[in-house]
Order: C-alpha cells, then structure tokens, then sequence
C-alpha cells in the first residue's frame, strides 16, 4: 500500500524563524512535487516562541511533527551561545532520535534523515537506524564554504580573524575581512568556535549538502563547489526557498499593510533588523533623527533596545516626539511584520536590511534593494557579499565607536531612494529577481532536489558529476 512505498523524510531544525522557515519550505516542496510525506522533529527549544509553536502547528497535514523528550542544558552556563546550545542539545538528542527514526522506519518509507546545520552531530543517528543523512544549510555558499575550509584555516591561524592582514579569500568567493568573519568564529578560545570547527568535519559525513542559494546570486561559487572533491559530499544549491503561505500574519499587522496601500509607488523605506536582532538605545536614537532627516516614507518594525530601561514598550525608547513629527510619513511597527507581503508592496521601493539570509532571499525575489545593516550570525559577510559581489547593497559608515550616526543614514537612504548608486543596485536586484523568478517558476529549486534525490539520495552516493546524471 502506499503506506510502506511514498517516500518520507525525517527534518531536524534547529530552533529560530530564519531556520524553521526554509526548512519547512523544503518539505513542502518534497511533499508538492515528490511525492513524498515528512516529520519534522521538534525539540523544547524549537518551541519555546509562540512565533515558533504558532509556525510549527500551522504546517501543513503532510508534514508531521514529532516532539522529542526533552534534554536538560541545565549545566550550561547562562552565558553559553546560542550556536553552542544547539549542538549541545543535537548531541544530547542523538539517542531519542535514534529510536524515533526506527520507530518511524516500522511504519513509514523512511529514506532519509535531513539536519539543520547546527545538529550535524544526529548524522550518528542516522547511521545508527541505517538511514542516510543530508545536511541542511539554510544560508549561502560562501558561509558552507566557511565552515568547511574551517579546521584546515584554524590549523593555520596564529590569531584571531579579526587581527588579519589581508582578507580570508575563499575560492570563488568575495575576500572577506577578518573583522566580518561570522561573529560566533571571532573568539578561538570559545565553545562556539570550537564547535564549528568540529562542524567543519562531520559536515563531511552527509551524504549530500542542500544549500538555500543560487547560482547567480555568488556566481563563481558554486562554480567549485559542484566539482566533486574527494572527501566532501556532493553540494546542491537549491534555492532559493521562500516563505509561503505564512499564516503567522496576526493581528495588528494589517495595519501596516492598509498604511502601504495609501502610500504612492515606489515611496516606502521599509526598516527591520530580523527577528532577533536589536539596536541599543544610543543606535536607535540615531536611526530614528537619521530617518527623519532623510525627508522619505519609512516603515520601521522597532524592537526594545537591548539596553532599553522599559522592556515593555519598544515605542517608548524612541525619541521625544518622534512619532508626532513623522506621522505624515512614517510608520512604527512593534511586532511581527508579514515581510514578503512588505517586500512585495508596490509602495516599498528599499530595504535596511540586517541581511539575515531570509530577508535577502526574500527581498532579491521582489526586487527590493539594502542598506546593510548587519548584526548577528554571518550577516557581516552577507553585507560584503551583497555589495561587493552580487552589487545590491549599498553599505553604512561606521564611527570608532562603531556607532552609525544620523547623518550618514540620512546620506545613504537618500542615495538608495533617489540617487545614482541606488539606481545601480536597483538595475542589479530587478536582475536577479527576474532570474529568481525564472527559477522558482521552472521549479528549478525543485530540479535541483530531483537531481539530488537521483544522484545522492536515491541511487548511487558519490556520482562523479551530479549535474550530469
Ligand atoms: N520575518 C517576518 N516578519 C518579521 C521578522 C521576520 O516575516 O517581522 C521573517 C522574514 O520574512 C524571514 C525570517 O522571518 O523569513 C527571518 O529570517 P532571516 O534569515 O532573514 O533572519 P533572522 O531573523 O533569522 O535573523
């Protein structure tokens, strides 16, 4: 019966919108245009949000979810990083997963275990119920790229990133700075350096990689990565892979959508920092004069300052009479935007964007350029790929103290909105959009997963030239 012979593939995220959100999609076009049925593996950290329990429980009844016992992290110190909790927690989980998988093998097709890049460690899982394990890399080429030169450049580095002479070049990448290395590799002697490292060898152990990119978007790239190297499993990039159907679009969002309506085309500045990232209060004082100084329309999704005095009310650390003074042209928001329905506005016509990969997937698929505005992760080296090699960001100078000030916002937002830069990144991202277009129209995500499905997940492991096959 079709019990026992639909494929089904089991999908452990890591906690986070920016993970839950691609993974999903993956499984959504797996079950679409596959065949296939899937699990999606939860764990209490994965639904600690209600955004996350919200977005989990809105999956559609194709994919099921399956929560595993919790782990305790108890013995971590307050200060662990995030990176570093979510490997702990995927090691502690091997186990549970273990006996989950051959639970689901007694009653399912099982033919593959899908990890998130955090929980590369359950590939022990994985073997262990004879299944085979594909990594998920919801970012982009140039971060796999990263992570998996990462031992082989840590067995040669004599000190931290940030003190290098000369920019980390890698191949077919843009030469990145150290100082905008991914922020988790920027402290050697911390845990989370060293798991990534130890991420850098076990990603070796997938029996492919699936990366949410696209050939145009890092040209050269993936020019080298689909030459098959001895030791590294075939890598597939096969975004890019939007946010669909979002059902997370709650109450009070609306509005914002019914204030775009009334604004003319082309007129919108919309402002997000993703959503985990804040400001301190001295940094949103300064994009909020620089906003108003810029004399344009604006759509600003506010979250508390991380030094904020009032953690309740993220307005409340605006400045005086900010909202009075703006209120023929701007708008605050304080809780979750629905992005894509911003981005595909006719009225947005920019973006400062924190350059989480999502966001960027999201906005070259509208056509939307950025200002970079990056915080956390490896959104530092997504900005310097944004604008020095894919040429649709334009870029903030900072003070000594690291502080964006008021003015050069103002330069910039002009410049994006009416200037010739912004006229260059806005011929750039109306081209790529319209080669995005094209391939998630030709399912050419969904070709590279066919492809990949045929090459490393089904038949034969190891194919000489995947795109061959
Ligand atoms: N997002 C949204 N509304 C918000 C903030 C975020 O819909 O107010 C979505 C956004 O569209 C994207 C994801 O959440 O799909 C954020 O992922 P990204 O990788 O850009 O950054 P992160 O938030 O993980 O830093």
């Amino acid at each position: 019966g079709t019990e026992t012979t639909t494929p089904h593939i089991v999908m452990l995220p890591t906690p986070g919108m920016g993970h839950l959100i691609p993974l999903a999609e993956l499984a959504k076009l797996l079950v679409s245009k596959h065949g296939f049925t899937a699990t999606f593996m939860t764990s209490a950290s994965s639904t600690a949000s209600q955004t996350q329990q919200a977005f989990l429980s809105s999956l559609p009844s194709s994919i099921s979810t399956l929560s595993l016992p919790p782990v305790s992290l108890s013995d971590l110190p307050p200060t662990t990083a995030p990176e570093t909790r979510m490997s702990v927690e995927a090691v502690r989980l091997i186990p549970a997963i273990s006996s989950a998988l051959k639970e689901l093998k007694t009653r399912h097709n099982v033919v593959g275990f899908v990890a998130d890049l955090f929980r590369a460690d359950t590939f022990d899982a994985a073997r262990d119920a004879g299944l085979r394990s594909y990594l998920f890399f919801p970012t982009n080429l140039l971060t796999l790229s990263l992570i998996l030169h990462l031992p082989e450049i840590d067995a040669n580095l004599t000190c931290e990133f940030k003190e290098l002479a000369e920019p980390v070049q890698l191949p077919g990448c843009v030469p990145v700075p150290g100082t905008e290395i991914p922020s988790p590799l920027q402290d050697r002697s911390n845990e989370c350096y060293k798991w990534m490292v130890h991420h850098g060898k076990k990603y070796r152990e997938a029996d492919a990689i699936l990366v949410n990119s696209f050939d145009e978007i890092e040209p050269d790239a993936p020019k080298i990565l689909r030459q098959p190297e001895s030791g590294r499993p075939p890598i597939y990039p096969i975004g890019p892979l939007i946010q669909t159907g979002s059902t997370l679009d709650k109450a009070g969002t609306a509005e914002c959508l019914d204030w775009l309506d009334k604004q003319q085309t082309n007129s919108v500045l919309y402002v997000s920092f993703g959503s985990t990232g804040t400001l301190r209060k001295k940094q949103m004082d300064e994009v909020a004069y620089g906003l108003e100084l810029s004399g344009q329309r604006f759509l600003w999704v506010v979250r508390i300052p991380s030094d904020a005095e009032s953690k309740n009310d993220p307005f409340a650390s605006l400045p005086e009479g900010f909202q009075e003074r703006t209120k023929e042209r701007g708008m605050v928001v304080s809780s979750w935007v629905p992005q894509i329905k911003v981005l595909a506005h006719k009225a947005t016509c920019g973006y400062v964007c924190h350059c989480g990969w999502n966001s960027t997937l999201e906005t070259v698929a509208h056509g939307v350029p950025i200002i970079a505005w990056p915080l956390l992760a490896e959104q530092k080296q997504n900005a310097v790929m944004l604008s020095e090699g894919a040429g649709i960001a334009l870029r903030l100078e900072k003070r000594e103290d690291g502080v964006v000030e008021r003015e050069e916002i103002a330069r910039k937002v002009r410049e994006l909105m009416e200037g010739e830069e912004g006229k260059r990144v806005q011929r750039k991202v109306t081209e790529l959009k319209e080669v995005a277009a094209e391939g998630m129209k030709e399912g050419s995500s969904s070709m590279a997963l066919a492809r990949w499905w045929r090459c490393g997940g089904k038949v034969v492991v190891g194919v000489k030239d995947a795109d061959e096959v």
